[in-house]
């Protein structure tokens, strides 16, 4: 497989709780709109099957996660398929300065929502520039 010097930016999967969505509206924003040239996605799930593909693409790669909740799964399981977490995103961390605010469902944001993954999205873009 060929290696990329592209940013790999990977959400945690988050399925059924809105901070998941948050977390994944924001890097897909950040990769396909802002940083299409610099940076790619790459599904979690695929990841934590730790197959020999796996192992090669994410070896030594630049990562940046994006986390949903404490657990951090990306984070981990980045680190763990042998990739370099040279940022971890909380989506928490911006949550807090939204207080009494709704972000909508687990299957669709609000105006809120999309308030706060574009607010992520863009200290994404902004971590890919300087990493780069
Ligand atoms: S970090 Fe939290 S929200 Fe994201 S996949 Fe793990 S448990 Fe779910």
């Amino acid at each position: 497989m060929q290696m990329s010097n592209k940013v790999k930016v990977v959400p945690c999967s988050g399925i059924g709780k809105v901070f998941g969505l948050v977390a994944r509206e924001a890097v897909l924003k950040a990769v396909l709109e802002l940083c299409p040239e610099k940076s790619e996605t790459v599904c979690l799930a695929y990841l934590v099957t730790g197959d020999e593909e796996v192992k090669e693409m994410m070896s030594g790669s630049v990562c940046i996660t994006v986390d949903g909740c404490p657990k951090m799964c990306a984070s981990k399981n980045v680190s763990l398929s042998g990739g370099i977490v040279v940022d971890e995103v909380k989506v928490l961390d911006t949550v807090k300065d939204y207080k009494g605010k709704k972000f909508g469902s687990a299957t669709e944001l609000s105006d809120d929502g999309y308030l706060v993954a574009d607010e992520i999205a863009a200290k994404i873009e902004q971590r890919i520039h300087e990493i780069l």
